[in-house]
């Protein structure tokens, strides 16, 4: 990944006193393949590096960085002013209804991030309204019906007949009617959600071209598949040539995500970054913070977010008591396995967390180590330790073998999933005991990050 290999680039400097004009290079040539390889466009890439060249050779003088922080100093801050430095504002229209218009093409996320941005709209107490104008494909207004139901959103779903309603006539015609709808039913925003394609081709530019003259969107947000890299971004710029579009939302963060594509649409288009998409539940999304993505990409990590998320979804009294007595030495049983298996469920999906942690010191290996997390075994754990008496569960050692045999029937597994699940629970155990008795430093540390420590 990029943060690895700007890693190993700035190790190579580490060591050497100053910036040289050799060293620079060096580092440079490191950075822009890394570069490349996380899909950053070729001419951002290039932009970006001789930048951070004028920027290195002019700090070489005096400074009381070494060589290596220099660069990242150097580094970060041009991704930033990539980036943008703040959070994207989201527009509002002076007379309600606000439109949003997500563009983008099939498969990219429009229908989950509609979903997605309605819920977040409604946490800060607006009323949104969904409507789904793809009269193409009548299991696309379908999938964002259910979608809407899950989420509490309202939903305009209009007269519309699928075997004739399908063509652009048809499209405008439902768009108009949900903003009335919208306008006489009091809500503040209506969020469309728009047919794509696989690929960019005219009809779909001419109808998108259509719906934002009969809509007047505040917001057209063009949605993108992170995982797509230089695909994403030439469909951005085809997008933005056409419609002008005034954000991204950037989806599917949580997979291997590759920060190239953020930097380039936000290059490119000029438009910015303004939500993350981090999994497929209504709730895995957010603003998009550009100090946290760079601070993600130099491999510092995104501690930030990762404990917002915490605060927000934790049960801190829980972790406290968790902390407590595991590492007081009361021993850590399956039964607080499983307590803290769902108090990490809440947090997103288990890879999305790891690539918050920081890729250096003791975490160095983590991010790879996450790409390896099967999150179907997640639940097959829990379903384990379902299986099992409350007796069990507090007092593992009287899993005999025919107990193995029983919890496997019961939760549909393999008795050597069960054995697996009970040696890493003892493994677990034995370093909470360590990490209790002797590191008290580590400790205290977890203890007062779960506010346990005062
Ligand atoms: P559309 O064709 O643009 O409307 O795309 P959809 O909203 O139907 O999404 C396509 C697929 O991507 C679905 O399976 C979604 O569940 C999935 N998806 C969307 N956003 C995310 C995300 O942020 N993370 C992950 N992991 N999957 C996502
Ligand atoms: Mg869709």
């Amino acid at each position: 990944t990029l943060t690895d290999k700007l890693q190993r680039s700035f190790k190579s400097l580490r060591g050497q006193g100053t910036l040289t004009d050799e060293n620079i290079n060096d580092a440079l040539r490191d950075i822009r393949v890394a570069l490349l390889e996380a899909d950053v466009n070729l001419t951002v890439a290039r932009d970006l590096i001789e930048q951070v060249r004028a920027k290195a050779i002019g700090a070489s003088v005096a400074t009381a960085l070494n060589p290596s922080e220099q660069i990242v100093k150097i580094v970060s801050d041009e991704l930033l002013n990539v980036l943008g430095r703040d959070t994207a504002k989201f527009k509002f229209a002076s007379q309600p209804p606000t439109v949003i218009l997500m563009a983008g093409l099939q498969g990219s996320g429009k229908t989950t991030s509609s979903g997605k941005l309605a819920t977040w709209l409604k946490k800060g107490g607006h009323r949104p309204l969904l409507v789904s104008v793809d009269v193409y494909r009548p299991a696309a207004r379908e999938q964002l019906k259910v979608v809407a139901q899950s989420v509490g959103a309202a939903i305009y779903e209009g007269a519309y007949d699928a075997a004739t309603d399908n063509n652009t006539a048809a499209v405008l015609r439902l768009a108009k009617a949900a903003y009335k709808e919208a306008r006489n039913f009091a809500h503040d925003i209506l969020i469309v959600d728009t047919a794509g394609r696989l690929g960019i081709d005219e009809a779909l530019m001419d109808e998108m071209a259509a719906l934002k003259k009969e809509l007047n969107p505040s917001e057209i947000l063009f949605v993108a598949d992170a995982m797509t890299g230089q695909d994403a971004v030439n469909s951005a710029k085809a997008f933005n040539d056409r419609l002008q579009i005034t954000g991204a939302i950037l989806t599917k963060m949580d997979g291997d995500s590759r920060g190239g594509a953020a930097l380039s649409i936000r290059q490119i288009t000029g438009a910015p970054i303004k939500f993350l998409g981090t999994g497929e539940k209504p709730d895995a999304f957010e603003p998009f913070h550009p100090d946290r993505i760079v601070g993600r990409i130099l491999g510092m990590g995104d501690i930030a977010t990762l404990l917002e998320r915490a605060e927000e979804k934790l049960d801190k009294s829980k972790a406290t008591a968790f902390a407590q007595k595991a590492l007081m030495g009361d021993g850590f049983t399956l039964d607080d396995f499983r307590e803290q298996l769902r108090q990490i469920k809440k947090l997103g999906s288990i890879q999305s967390i790891m690539k918050m942690m920081p890729s250096v010191g003791p975490f160095a290996g983590m991010q790879q180590a996450a790409s390896q997390v099967d999150e179907k075994q997640f639940g097959r754990v829990e379903a384990i330790i379902n299986s099992m008496t409350q007796k069990e569960r507090l007092n593992s050692a009287i899993i005999n073998g025919s107990r193995r045999k029983r919890i496997a029937k019961g939760a549909g597994v393999e008795v050597a999933e069960v054995n697996r699940l009970l040696k890493q629970h003892d493994q677990m155990a034995k370093m909470f005991k360590t990490m209790g008795s002797g590191g008290g430093k580590m400790q205290q540390r977890l203890m007062s990050q779960l506010g346990g420590g005062q």
